[in-house]
């Protein structure tokens, strides 16, 4: 995701995560509540018995570890058709394969932002802070897909 900064609220009002559907959001309200953790760029594997997701710690190709965003944005979709696209349209779809901290699948699910969400903190490295950005993952193309069982992260989810 990109970020967009929204416009500033008044001091006393309520902030617009809490008070406008996703699907009514602005564009930079929308952009503004991904907190650049990088968990959604993790490879996923999805237990065919039972549905659970795992995330492993490799990432996609086009992800960058330096800034934790995506290194091609605008042509993610041409260069890696399994990304899925967020948008307000999707999100119900594809919320279960979310992190269990992004803001999207939270406010999807009806749950508050965590105090450490840079529209809270106020700082964006309040996500690295809290443990919640990505560190120390592979690229996708140095790991083989039948290893990535090994590479599996506990408790993302
Ligand atoms: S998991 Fe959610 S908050 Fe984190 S980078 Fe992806 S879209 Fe943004």
């Amino acid at each position: 995701m990109t970020a967009e900064r929204p416009s500033p609220a008044a001091p006393d009002a309520e902030p617009f995560w809490r008070t406008t559907p996703l699907a009514r959001m602005t564009r930079a309200q929308w952009g503004s509540l991904c907190d650049g953790c990088g968990r959604c760029c993790l490879l996923k594997l999805e237990d065919e018995d039972d549905g659970t997701v795992a995330y492993a710690n490799v990432h996609c190709r086009l992800f960058d570890p330096e800034t934790r965003r995506c290194g091609a944005y605008a042509r993610r979709k041409a260069l890696v058709s399994g990304c899925v696209i967020l948008s307000p349209q999707t999100i119900d779809e594809i919320k279960d394969w979310m992190p269990a901290t992004c803001a999207y699948r939270l406010l999807a699910e009806g749950k508050p932002l965590f105090d450490w969400h840079p529209l809270i903190s106020g700082d964006p490295e309040s996500v690295r802070r809290a443990g919640v950005a990505v560190q120390g993952s592979a690229p996708e193309y140095e790991v083989d897909e039948d290893d990535l069982p090994d590479h599996l992260i506990e408790g993302m989810l």
